[in-house]
């Protein structure tokens, strides 16, 4: 049984982060969405309406859990027996720091990080663009798989 751990901020999930874990899938036979959250730094949605909101797009696919944590995402991988963490590259320049968390995460850990290239269509939309389209008025609900993102 190969796992893998998928984590970011996701707020809110966007299609291009459900790209990748749809993607993911055909690789792992799970998958964990980890929801990282910090106290200290409150995002647009809350944490839980994140969980909600991913959970719902996977209710029907027994492969995805999805969960919030908080510290090392080593650590949520130990936890939930997963040896991989998957990481989408949406552009060139986001590669030397996801190597770095790559190769940090590798001498911590026997945790391996797979990569997977973000179709060009939906890289643009990262969740800091979804949450300024937000901000500023903008319905994003064509850019985002849930609807209870937005
Ligand atoms: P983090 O702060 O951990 O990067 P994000 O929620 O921004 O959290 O991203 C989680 C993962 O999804 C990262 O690997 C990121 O590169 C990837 N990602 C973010 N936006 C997109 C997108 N639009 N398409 C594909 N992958 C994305």
């Amino acid at each position: 049984m190969k796992t893998a751990v998928f984590p970011g901020s996701f707020d809110p999930f966007t299609i291009g982060h459900k790209d990748i874990a749809d993607r993911a899938l055909k690789i792992f036979d799970n998958l964990i969405i980890g929801i990282g959250f910090n106290i200290n730094k409150p995002g647009k949605f809350s944490v839980e309406e994140r969980v909600k909101a991913v959970a719902e797009i996977y209710a029907d696919e027994p492969k995805v859990k999805v969960l919030a944590y908080s510290g090392l995402t080593v650590e949520l991988a130990k936890k939930m027996d997963a040896k991989f963490i998957v990481r989408g590259i949406r552009e060139v320049k986001d590669f030397e720091y996801e190597r770095n968390l790559a190769d940090t995460n590798a001498a911590i850990s026997d945790v391996e990080t797979v990569f997977l290239p973000a179709r060009p269509e939906y890289g643009f939309v990262s969740s800091s663009m979804v949450r300024e389209l937000i901000a500023n008025g903008y319905n994003p609900s064509e850019f985002l798989p849930a609807p209870g993102n937005h």
